[in-house]
C-alpha cells in the first residue's frame, strides 16, 4: 500500500505532539494546514479548502500567507484555540530530503505576546490552579507581556477559587491532568477560558530566583506548573519574568463571584460591556498601564485603613491643584506602555520603533517628577523622589537610535551616525563610493560627449552605464562591456565601475549587519534595566490611577469619605455612581443611609420601580469606591471598613450554569450567610420571590432572623412582602425604611426618596399600567384587588393567601383541558342530582349520603 509522502509523514509526526493546537506548517511563503486542522480552519477563518496529493491519498489542505498570518492567528486565539508555529529550521538549499521543521512557538490565549493580538487596556493573564487537600487551592498568575507573577492561597473551596478569578482578564487556565471534570466544566462555562494541562512542576535551576520570595512548597508547586507550561509553549528566553509575589488575599476586601457580577463592577450583566459599569465611570486614566492597574485595584479593595487614607490624601492633593493635575495628565499621555515595552525587550521581539517609544516615555519622567513635587502633598512629593528617571537609558537611546526608524531591525537605517566608529567607516565608504559614481558619470559623459549617458543600479546587474540607442554611434567600439539590451537603450559595465561596486555593496552589507549587531547590543544593555523599568512602570500606573480618581471625583462632585473606626455607617445625600451618569443633570434623587451596631438590618419596602435595588447597590458601590481609594458619590460619608460584600440581587436567570432563578437565589443567599461576618455587607434583594408566596416569605423571614441572631452583618433587605415589616417589633437590630411613591389622579409618581417606616401599598397595578398592559386587564385587576381587600382587610396574610388561591385558580383556568374533578366525583355529583329527596325517608336519605361519602373516601 502507498505511503504518505515524506513531508506529510513529517507533518503527522509533529502534529502528534500538538493535538490540541492548529499546526501552522511552513511551506515556502505559506503556513499550510492539513487533514482535520484544514477542515476546521477553513471554516473558522473562512478560507478555501483545497486538496493535496499526500502520497497515499488526497488530503484536505488550506493555507494562509506567511506575511498576513498574524490576523488569522489572532482570530483563532480570540476564539480560544491554540496555534503551533512550525518553521523550516534549515536552509532548503542545504537540506537533503525533506527540510527539517520544528515548532518554534505555541501561541495560546494566555501566552500571546504580539501587540496586535492584545487589548492594551487589559492584562492578559495565564493562571494555574493546583488543588490540595482540605479545600485548598493554589492559584498562580502570570502576565507574559509584563512579566508579572503572583501566587495566592484560596482556602474556602472551589467557589472561592472561582470568585477569586472572576472579573480578572484571565484567558487561559492551566491545571493538572487529573483535575476534576466538574471543576473543568465550571471554568469553561463561567470563565469562558481555554483550559490546558501541565503536570511538570519543578522550576529549572536558572529560574530558581523567581521563587526568592516563596518558601511554601505548595505555592512553589503551583507556580512551577504555570512556569513549566510557559517554558513548554514559548521555547525562548524568559528573562523579563519577575520573581513571584505572594498575595495574601486576606489583606483585601473579598467580593464573591455573585457580587462581582451583580454589582457590575467591570462589565454589565446584560451587554457584558464596560459601558455602564463602575469601571466605565471611574476610568479616566490616560495610559494603558493605568487602566490595567485600575482594574486590579477594583478587584482588590483595601482593608488597611492607613493604606486607604493614604490614597485618599493623594487624590485630595491632586484635586486641590487643577493646573498641576492637568500638566500631569498631559505628561502621562505621552508615556507609552513601559511595562509591555520592557516585556518585549527581554522577550527579544522589540524593534527600533519600540525603543523610540521607550526613549520618549523616559523623556517625560523629569516633567512628571517636577509636577509631582509642585503638589502640596507629602506622599506625592515623595513619589517624585522615588522615581528613577533612568537618564542613562534615555541618553543611550538618544545617541544611538534614529528618530524615525523602520519596523524591520534587519535592514539598517536604525543607528545614528557618530554612535559607532566602524559603522561610520562603512557608511563613509558607501557614501564616498556613491560620490565616486556621480563623478564617474560626469567623467564618462565628457569623455564620450553623450550628455544623456547615465549610471544606474539594479539588483540583478548592480551598477551599469546606460546609453540611449540614438547616441550609440557616439560610443567608441569596445569602450564598455555590453550587458543588457533594452528597447531604447543599451546597458554596459566597465571593470572600474565593477570594482567600485564591490566596495560599495560590501560596505553596505557590512553596515546593515553591523547595525543589527549594535541594535542587539543596545537591547541587551537595556535588558539589565528591566527591573528598574518595571518599577517605574508601576509608579506611573499608580500616579495615573490616582489622577483618574481625582479627575472623576472633581467632575462628579464626590466627597472624601472618613472612617469611623466603629461600626457606624453614615452617608448623606448618597448617589448611585453609574445611574446618576446616565440621567439628566440633577435628576438623580440623593438619599441618606444610616446603620450602626444597634441597627444593622434595613428592611426596605416600596413599590416596584421605586428605587430599592438602586439604593442598595449604591451603598455597596460607595463602600467599594471608598476602599479602593476613590472619593464617593455623597455629600458626607463616614464609613466602617468592610471585610466582604455579598449580594443577592435579582438578575437574569443563570442560564449559563443551567440553574433556575430560585436555585441561584438560594445559592447566593447561602454563600452570604455562610461566609459573612459582622464586618460584612449583605445585600438581599427580593429574596424568596422565585417560589410560592408562603414558601418565599417563610424563607425570607428565616434568613433575616438568622443574620440577626448569628451574624450581625450590615444587611439591606428589600422585599415586597409587607408582612415582614412587623419583624421590626421582634428584632431589635432591624429597622424599616421605604421608598416613597405618591399617587396623583390615579397615577403613581415615584419620588425615589427613602423614608423611615414601611410602605403602605405596593402600587403594582400602577406599574402594570405604566408598562402599558390593556386597560381592560388593569380594571379587572383593580376589581380583584378591591374584592380581596373586602374579604378581610385586617389580616394582610389572609390577603396574601387569597391572592395565592387566586393565582392557583388562574393557573387552573389556563390549563382547563385538564379535568378539575375526578370521574368518581363526577359520578357522585350526577347521583346527587338524580336523587328525589321528597320521595325519600330521612333514613333512606341518610343511607344514601353514607354511601356517597364512602365512595369519596
Ligand atoms: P426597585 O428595585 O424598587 O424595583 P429600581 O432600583 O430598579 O427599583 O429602580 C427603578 C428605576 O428608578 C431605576 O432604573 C432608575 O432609573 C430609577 N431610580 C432609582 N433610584 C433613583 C433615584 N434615587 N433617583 C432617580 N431615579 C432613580
Amino acid at each position: 500500500m502507498a505511503e504518505y509522502t515524506p513531508m506529510i509523514q513529517q507533518y503527522l509526526n509533529i502534529k502528534s505532539h500538538y493535538k490540541d493546537a492548529f499546526l501552522f506548517f511552513r511551506l515556502g511563503d505559506f503556513y499550510e494546514m492539513f487533514f482535520d486542522d484544514a477542515i476546521q480552519a477553513s471554516r473558522e477563518l473562512e478560507i478555501t479548502l483545497t486538496q493535496r496529493d499526500g502520497g497515499k491519498e488526497k488530503i484536505p489542505m488550506c493555507g494562509v500567507p506567511y506575511h498576513s498570518a498574524q490576523n488569522y492567528i489572532k482570530t483563532l486565539i480570540d476564539r480560544g484555540y491554540k496555534v503551533a508555529i512550525c518553521e523550516q529550521v534549515e536552509d532548503p538549499k542545504q537540506a537533503k530530503g525533506v527540510v527539517r521543521r520544528e515548532v518554534v512557538q505555541l501561541i495560546t490565549p494566555g501566552t500571546v505576546m504580539e501587540d496586535q493580538m492584545l487589548d492594551e487596556k487589559e492584562n492578559n493573564y495565564l493562571v494555574s490552579i493546583t488543588p490540595f487537600p482540605e479545600n485548598t487551592f493554589v492559584i498562580a498568575y502570570n502576565d507574559l507581556t509584563t512579566g508579572e507573577n503572583s501566587v495566592s492561597f484560596v482556602r474556602d473551596g472551589w467557589d472561592a477559587a472561582v470568585s477569586e478569578l472572576y472579573n480578572l482578564p484571565v484567558k487561559e487556565i492551566v491545571v493538572p491532568s487529573d483535575f476534576s471534570e466538574t471543576w473543568k466544566e465550571s471554568l469553561l462555562q463561567l470563565m469562558k477560558v481555554t483550559v490546558s494541562f501541565e503536570d511538570e512542576t519543578a522550576i529549572p535551576e536558572e529560574y530558581q530566583h523567581l521563587l526568592n520570595n516563596i518558601n511554601e512548597v505548595r505555592l512553589q508547586e503551583g507556580f512551577g506548573r504555570l512556569f513549566q507550561y510557559i517554558l513548554r509553549t514559548q521555547k525562548r528566553s524568559l528573562s523579563h519574568m519577575q520573581p513571584a509575589v505572594y498575595i495574601e488575599i486576606q489583606n483585601y476586601m473579598k467580593l464573591d463571584l455573585y457580587s462581582k457580577r451583580n454589582l457590575e463592577i467591570t462589565e454589565t450583566i446584560r451587554k457584558k460591556g464596560k459601558e455602564g459599569s463602575l469601571l466605565w465611570v471611574l476610568d479616566h486614566t490616560v495610559t494603558a498601564m493605568g487602566s490595567r492597574l485600575l482594574k486590579k485595584w477594583l478587584d482588590r479593595p483595601l482593608l488597611d485603613r492607613k493604606e486607604i487614607e493614604k490614597r485618599h490624601a493623594q487624590v485630595e492633593g491632586m484635586m486641590q491643584q487643577f493646573l498641576e493635575r492637568e500638566a500631569l495628565r498631559e505628561s502621562l499621555d505621552r508615556v507609552y506602555d513601559l511595562e509591555r515595552l520592557s516585556g518585549r525587550v527581554s522577550y527579544g521581539n522589540v524593534n527600533a520603533r519600540d525603543l523610540i517609544q521607550l526613549k520618549k516615555s523616559l523623556g517625560q519622567i523629569p516633567a512628571i517628577r517636577e509636577t509631582l513635587r509642585s503638589f502640596n502633598q507629602d506622599d506625592l512629593n515623595r513619589l517624585a523622589d522615588e522615581m528613577n528617571p533612568l537618564t542613562e537609558v534615555k541618553d543611550l537611546l538618544e545617541k544611538s537610535i534614529m528618530d524615525d526608524p523602520p519596523l524591520s531591525i534587519k535592514e539598517g537605517g536604525i543607528i545614528k551616525d557618530g554612535f559607532n566608529e566602524k559603522l561610520d567607516e562603512y557608511r563613509d565608504a558607501s557614501r564616498n563610493g556613491k560620490k565616486w559614481i556621480a563623478e564617474f558619470e560626469q567623467k564618462e559623459r565628457e569623455k564620450t560627449g553623450i550628455k544623456s549617458l547615465k549610471v544606474g543600479y539594479n539588483k540583478v546587474f548592480g551598477y551599469y552605464i546606460e546609453v540611449t540607442k540614438a547616441n550609440l554611434h557616439l560610443l567608441p567600439e569596445g569602450m564598455y562591456e555590453r550587458k543588457q539590451t533594452l528597447t531604447n537603450a543599451e546597458r554596459y559595465i566597465s571593470p572600474e565601475l565593477k570594482e567600485k561596486e564591490t566596495l560599495i555593496l560590501e560596505a553596505e552589507e557590512k553596515s546593515v549587519d553591523l547595525e543589527y549587531e549594535i541594535f542587539i547590543q543596545i537591547r541587551e544593555q537595556i535588558k539589565r534595566y528591566i527591573p528598574k523599568l518595571q518599577k517605574l512602570a508601576e509608579q506611573i500606573s499608580q500616579i495615573d490611577v490616582l489622577q483618574s480618581f481625582a479627575a472623576v471625583s472633581e467632575q462628579n462632585q464626590y466627597t472624601k469619605p472618613s472612617f469611623t473606626g466603629d461600626a457606624t455607617l453614615r452617608v448623606k445625600n448618597g448617589r448611585h455612581p453609574v445611574v446618576e451618569q446616565v440621567m439628566n443633570d440633577g435628576a438623580y434623587v440623593p438619599n441618606d443611609v444610616y446603620m450602626d451596631s444597634e441597627n444593622f438590618i434595613l428592611l426596605i419596602t416600596g413599590p416596584n420601580m421605586a428605587g430599592k435595588s438602586t439604593y442598595m447597590r449604591q451603598v455597596a458601590l460607595t463602600i467599594l469606591m471608598a476602599q479602593i481609594g476613590c472619593f464617593v458619590p455623597a455629600s458626607e460619608a463616614d464609613l466602617p471598613i468592610f471585610d466582604q460584600i455579598f449580594t443577592r440581587i435579582g438578575a437574569a436567570d443563570d442560564l449559563v450554569a443551567g440553574q433556575s432563578t430560585f436555585m441561584v437565589e438560594m445559592l447566593e443567599a447561602n454563600h452570604a450567610i455562610s461566609h459573612a461576618t459582622e464586618n460584612s455587607l449583605i445585600l438581599l434583594d427580593e429574596i424568596g420571590r422565585g417560589t410560592s408566596t408562603y414558601d418565599g416569605m417563610a424563607l425570607a423571614q428565616a434568613i433575616i432572623e438568622y443574620i440577626h441572631k448569628n451574624i450581625g452583618a450590615k444587611t439591606l433587605f428589600s422585599t415586597h412582602y409587607h408582612e415582614l415589616t412587623s419583624l421590626e417589633e421582634s428584632l431589635t437590630g432591624l429597622k424599616n425604611i421605604h421608598v416613597k411613591a405618591e399617587e396623583h389622579n390615579g397615577e403613581v409618581v415615584f419620588l425615589h426618596k427613602i423614608r423611615d417606616g414601611s410602605a403602605d401599598e405596593s402600587y403594582g397595578i400602577h406599574v402594570a399600567k405604566l408598562a402599558g398592559l390593556p386597560m381592560e386587564l388593569i380594571q379587572r385587576a383593580n376589581q380583584i384587588l378591591h374584592d380581596l381587600e373586602q374579604t378581610d382587610t385586617s389580616s394582610a396574610s389572609e390577603v396574601a393567601a387569597a391572592a395565592e388561591q387566586l393565582s392557583f385558580f388562574t393557573e387552573e383556568k389556563e390549563h382547563d383541558q385538564k379535568p378539575s374533578v375526578s370521574n368518581a366525583e363526577k359520578q357522585i355529583i350526577s347521583e346527587l342530582k338524580q336523587m328525589d329527596l321528597l320521595e325519600m325517608t330521612p333514613l333512606d336519605a341518610l343511607n344514601q349520603l353514607y354511601k356517597l361519602q364512602k365512595k369519596l373516601k
